[in-house]
């Protein structure tokens, strides 16, 4: 039996996972196993997370049980302490203590962690909308908060301008106020993309955010957030997109790290013989660019695909192919209607850009009946509080035992 472990159950680990067990069930494939290894028992789409803010999105639609999306995969629920290369074994920390999943073929997918290790207190105090059960609790803590309080936003792309606007439009009492470094906000957009960086920002203004520049994020406290060199900001609710660390595993981080933290590939997303890596953990080369691919979904997704493809090439004894993709852009949204984004260097704000986002949104979730679910509930207008579901927790993952 030839062993394929994935270790993460985002984007890089579900896709990957789900290529190659669409070929094992095809008949492409025989006497191999596939055992996708998570910390969480679910896949988080983090695409939606103003939509999740403004109730458009109901949380529970924004992740999925992997047991769901994975039909013929083994699930082990477990976070990953360490990998032995030369043993080819993954240590996993499991609910039933500790055991070793042997691997012949290893894909790393564990994506990343929001930068808590900057800004000191800001792991303590501080608001994330990466962990969708943080993002759940954020939300019902807003809905407490008294008319005039402030919520301060760090960081100032895609994700803060989004998230701020969508506080400010669902909660027009609160003084809503985003700290970001620069002198003006979305700095990688500019100045190519001018436009659609002047058109975030103008909805982001109307809906009533404030913008602090040149203001950097330097520790939180139960108080708030003190900006460097500008002083405090007094607030219960400091909210980090100031970016994301990739997660390192002992065992694998003597393979090659960039300056960022990340694996090193090559062009077929290979870190060594037998270890594959995509998504925000890999420094994967971008085709055609300088550079490693960005940091997002859909990089993130396309990498995973090409793992699996190119495993299943492995598998067969066929040449691997390079990866190719070259990209496509950047998108966000502001209500609906409100787009702006960058697609293949054309500039797009409005109806255009909100549909192509909307239609790009639903068509990547990697569960096509909530995605028609979550599409169909856009027609009835964003879910009041007492109409979102309590969060069920979902089934968890089978607990590995030591076989
Ligand atoms: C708030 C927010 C909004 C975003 N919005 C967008 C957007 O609109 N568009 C876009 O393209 N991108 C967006 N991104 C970025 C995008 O979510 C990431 O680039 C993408 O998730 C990376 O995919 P990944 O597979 O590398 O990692 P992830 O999706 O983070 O998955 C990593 C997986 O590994 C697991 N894991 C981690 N450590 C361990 C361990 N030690 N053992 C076992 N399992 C482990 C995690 O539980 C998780 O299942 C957003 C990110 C955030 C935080």
């Amino acid at each position: 039996m030839t062993e394929i472990v994935v270790l993460g159950g985002g984007y890089t680990g579900v896709w990957a996972a789900r290529t190659v067990s669409r070929a094992i069930r095809a008949g492409l494939l025989e006497g191999v196993r596939v055992t996708l290894v998570s910390a969480t028992p679910e896949h988080s789409f983090h695409g939606w997370t103003a939509e999740v803010i403004t109730g458009h999105v109901r949380p529970e639609h924004a992740r999925v049980p992997l047991t769901q999306l994975l039909p013929g995969v083994r699930l082990v629920h477990g976070r990953v302490s360490a990998v032995d290369v030369g043993a080819r074994t993954v240590s996993v920390a499991t609910a039933s203590g500790t055991t070793q999943v042997g691997y012949d073929q290893l894909v790393v997918g564990v994506g990343s962690f929001d930068a808590t290790e900057r800004v000191p207190g800001l792991a303590e105090h501080g608001w994330s909308l990466k962990d969708p059960d943080g993002l759940a609790a954020l939300r019902t803590h807003l809905g407490t908060l008294a008319a005039g309080e402030t919520v301060l936003v760090a960081g100032a792309g895609f994700t803060g301008l989004e998230a701020a606007t969508a506080i400010a439009q669902r909660h027009p009492r609160l003084r809503v106020k985003l700290a970001h470094p620069g002198t003006r906000p979305l700095p990688m957009l500019r100045p190519r993309f001018d436009r659609v960086a002047d058109y975030a920002v103008a909805q982001a203004r109307s809906a009533g955010v404030e913008f602090l520049p040149d203001s950097r994020l330097a520790e939180v406290s139960p108080d708030g957030g003190w900006l460097d060199p500008h002083g405090p900001i007094a607030t219960r609710t400091v909210i980090s997109t100031i970016g994301q660390t990739p997660v390192a595993l002992p065992g694998l981080v003597d393979q090659g790290l960039d300056g960022g933290g990340r694996l090193i590939t090559d062009l077929f997303l290979r870190v060594a013989p037998r270890i594959w890596a995509g998504g925000d953990v890999a420094a994967v080369p971008q085709p055609g660019g300088e550079g490693a691919c960005p940091a997002n979904a859909l990089w993130a997704i396309h990498h995973g695909t090409h793992i699996g493809a190119n495993l299943v090439r492995h598998l067969l004894g066929w040449r691997l192919r390079p990866f190719r993709f070259p990209g496509l852009g950047h998108g966000a949204g502001f209500g609906v209607g409100r787009g702006a984004a960058e697609l293949y260097g054309v500039q797009l704000t409005g109806w255009a850009a909100w549909l192509a986002r909307w239609l790009f949104f639903h068509w990547y979730m990697p569960s096509r009946r909530i995605g028609v679910r979550t599409a169909a509930e856009w027609l009835l207008g964003p879910v009041s509080d007492g109409r979102v579901a309590a969060w069920q927790p979902s089934r968890s993952l089978q607990v590995m035992s030591s076989e």
